[in-house]
């Protein structure tokens, strides 16, 4: 099977190179010629743009910013729907819109294409480690086809549901992560200011009822002050967007999102999107007024 890649950006990158690494044929594309560029070293075949990738495809992935960046590459001039062949699979690991995942599907279709949406939750470490989670939607025949190729990017990959299912899961693990990462900025904020070592108390709960991946993954980065990306606060205001007005017609409450959205603009008010989103700290360390450091 013919794989084409398109968005080789922090997670594109090692996703596409593990594919490579298991003896696929890739052919990318990125609009960024560094990025191309790197994984085109790594083995892969240089595309023209996306409808070049569609036209020597049987298999498409992407891995692009949000909703537009989807639409533009599927429908956009010298897009995907220009270039491919009826009888391809078109697989979006991006976190994006629902709706727009059934949009997008419903043109690829007119085509004779079937889509799945397959974001994916772990961060570049599992992109990397080819262990990422991913959630996907869409049919359990297409699903079957391809599941070994995205095993080999990921440690679990697990049909939830119909085409969109996959990205009203990740939104769910959005909300969930950015709770997640402000809980244990305040916690570690108070605890810092009552005098108490941040680091011995990240140790000492651990391995309780508090612990989990959100806390392993970030705290040792908010303890040595590192808020290099990984996944960047911009990327996350915008899967909070796309949770909110999911939220909104629904008519479910979210009152740990209003409050994490908050945080995460106050923080790009001070110019702060591009860090990671462990970066939420620094709110409760310029309010607070303390350093949660080692
Ligand atoms: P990124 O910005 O690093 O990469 C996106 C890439 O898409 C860039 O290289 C960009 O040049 C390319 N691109 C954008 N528009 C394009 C177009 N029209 N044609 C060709 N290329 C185009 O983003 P990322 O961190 O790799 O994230 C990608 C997706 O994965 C996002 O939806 C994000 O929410 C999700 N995600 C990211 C992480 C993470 O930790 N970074 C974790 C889980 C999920």
């Amino acid at each position: 099977m013919k794989i084409g890649f398109i968005g080789l950006g922090i997670m594109g990158k090692p996703m596409a190179k593990n594919l490579i690494n298991a003896g696929y044929e890739l052919t990318v594309f990125d609009m960024v010629q560094a990025n191309l560029d790197e994984v085109v070293a790594h083995g892969a075949a240089r595309g023209s743009s996306s409808k070049d990738v569609a036209e020597k495809s049987d298999l498409i992935i992407t891995m692009l910013p949000n909703s537009p960046h989807v639409k533009e590459v599927v429908q956009g001039k010298d897009g995907v729907l220009e270039g491919v062949k009826e009888g391809t699979i078109f697989v979006d690991m991006s976190s994006i819109n629902p709706l727009v995942s059934q949009e997008v599907a419903a043109a690829l279709a007119v085509k004779n294409v079937e889509m799945l949406d397959a974001p994916v939750s772990g961060g570049e470490p599992k992109a990397i480690d080819g262990t990422l989670a991913i959630m996907v939607g869409g049919k359990e025949e297409v699903f079957r086809k391809v599941e070994g190729i995205l095993s080999i990017m990921g440690g679990s990959v697990t049909l939830v549901g119909e085409i969109g299912s996959g990205n009203v899961t990740k939104l769910a693990n959005q909300i969930m992560v950015a709770g997640n990462i402000a809980s244990m900025a305040e916690a570690l904020a108070l605890a810092t200011k009552a005098g108490v070592n941040p680091e011995k108390v990240y140790q000492a709960i651990r391995g309780g009822l508090a612990g989990s991946t959100v806390l392993d993954a970030k705290a040792p980065m908010v303890l040595e002050g590192n808020f290099k990306p990984g996944f960047r606060i911009e990327l996350h205001i915008k899967d909070l967007n796309n949770a909110l007005d999911t939220a909104k017609e629904l008519n479910i409450p979210t009152p740990i999102t209003d409050q994490t959205m908050k945080i995460m603009q106050d923080l790009k008010q001070d110019g702060k999107e591009k860090d990671d989103h462990g970066g939420m700290a620094q709110y409760y360390e310029k309010y607070g007024r303390v350093q949660i450091r080692k």
